[in-house]
């Protein structure tokens, strides 16, 4: 499966797709504009205080 930058039109590279199935943006976009952090914080479905606070609960 192939897979195309949105922003500069760039074929994704494998290795990102294996690991970022849901990214839709190449390296260099992503790293520019940001994009596959603050998807997976909107699938998170809490704000990122509320995340914090969660992960240091599962660790104390
Ligand atoms: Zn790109």
């Amino acid at each position: 499966m192939q897979r195309y930058c949105e922003l500069c039109g760039k074929l994704i590279p494998q290795e990102r797709l294996d690991a970022l199935p849901q990214t839709r943006r190449c390296v260099d976009c992503a790293r520019e504009n940001g994009s596959d952090i603050d998807t997976r914080r909107a699938e998170i479905g809490m704000d990122l205080d509320t995340y914090r606070d969660l992960l240091r609960a599962v660790r104390s």
